[in-house]
């Protein structure tokens, strides 16, 4: 199944609700980082969060995720928008631990359950909007729904999922979040609750070939579709933004650099791209200084 997004609402408008498909984009994520399954696993439960999370925003809204666990991952960095485009990376993307408890990849252990997930939101305004909240899980999917319950005053539930493959390509990524708006009776939060844990998992649900309307109409009977829409890995760098950075280091130092190494090599920590500047071309950088 192709990666996509819907976002739509169930009881009435009650509940709203979110579901993405990020099969490629996990795909993507893994081979530019040469990750880890585990990483694989951590970096892309963040996406799909990021993705849902660039879905509440609004035309050129930003969303930036980071998730520091105090684990041998280091820092995971997820940017998002309006748009449905993310980007992301770790720290470490070779970290790579036995399998769970559980037999599953073993996520927690890599993110760490000692730090932090913050939510940086630029909502256009002087000062970007910062939320945080302790981890306490580090499997992600527990920590974003103690985020949107604690610092967003949202009840929410929060699935996030993926499968690798032995192969280490990615079988299966996605998930969703159910979020309660006032006016719920008890009567349905219960049947809410209930359903929830008998449903399989987000991965299951994707690999069986279910779409994301009949994943949602699972969790939730009277689901409505609003909007769908797709969803892709896209990274901001361009060479003029790394010639705009090479510049802002200055004619000393581009000048330093030319001759020491007669060449510049620039690596996006985003998406792994390198742009590699000649000393001709560095030199005329400084001609223009
Ligand atoms: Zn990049």
């Amino acid at each position: 199944m192709k990666d996509y997004m819907i976002r739509g609402t169930g009881l009435e408008g009650k509940v709203r609700a979110f579901a993405v498909c990020t099969t490629a984009i996990t795909d993507e994520l893994s081979r530019r980082h040469q990750a880890t399954p585990t990483v694989t696993a951590a970096l892309g439960r963040t996406a799909a969060a990021g993705l849902m999370m660039g879905a509440m925003l609004k035309g050129e809204e930003k969303l930036t995720i980071q998730v520091q666990g105090g684990g041998p991952i280091g820092q995971i960095i997820v940017d998002t928008n309006a748009y449905g485009e993310v980007r992301g990376y770790v720290s470490n993307p070779t970290v790579d631990l036995p399998l769970n408890a559980h037999g599953k990849l073993d996520v927690a252990g890599a993110v760490g359950t000692d730090g932090a997930l913050y939510i940086i939101k630029d909502l256009g305004l002087k000062e970007p909007y910062r939320g945080s909240t302790p981890i306490i899980s580090g499997e992600l999917a527990e920590d974003f729904t103690y985020y949107f319950s604690v610092s967003e005053q949202t009840p929410s539930a929060v699935a996030l999922g993926v499968l690798v493959d032995v192969d280490y390509s990615v079988k299966a990524a996605g998930g969703f979040i159910i979020q309660l708006m006032p006016g719920l009776t008890d009567e349905e939060l219960t049947a809410i609750e209930q359903r929830l844990p008998q449903l399989p998992s987000m991965t299951t649900m994707l690999e069986q070939g279910l779409t994301l309307e009949e994943i949602l109409t699972e969790v939730l009977p009277s689901f409505r579709v609003l909007e769908t829409k797709d969803v892709i890995f896209k990274c901001k760098c361009s060479r003029e933004r790394v010639e705009e950075s090479l510049i802002s280091i200055g004619k000393q130092e581009l000048q330093l650099l030319l001759d020491e190494d007669q060449k510049a090599e620039v690596q996006c920590h985003f998406c792994n791209e390198i742009y590699a500047f000649t000393g001709e071309e560095i030199q005329s950088i400084i001609d223009k200084l």
